[in-house]
């Protein structure tokens, strides 16, 4: 099982914001970003068949130069 499973074929593009601040691409300044739901697997919840109780993270993804940004909260999409 890969950790970017059950995502959909063309993610959204978008711009994200939060707590209010635009987030910018560190490495390029670029303000557009995939978002993917990322499992936080730990290997005793694997080893135990409870993979399902381990938390999702957020992966943004920047568009131009492809860094990825981590967020354990999913940031908002500005439309
Ligand atoms: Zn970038």
């Amino acid at each position: 099982m890969g950790i970017f499973d059950k995502q959909p074929k063309d993610p959204f593009i978008s711009a994200y914001k939060l707590f209010d601040k635009k987030i910018i691409c560190p490495n390029c300044g670029n303000e557009k970003f995939q978002v993917r739901d990322v499992l936080l697997n730990t290997s005793a919840m694997t080893f135990f068949g409870f993979d399902w109780a381990n938390r999702t993270a957020s992966a943004l993804i920047c568009t131009s130069c492809t860094r990825i940004e981590w967020y354990f909260d999913k940031p908002n999409a500005i439309i």
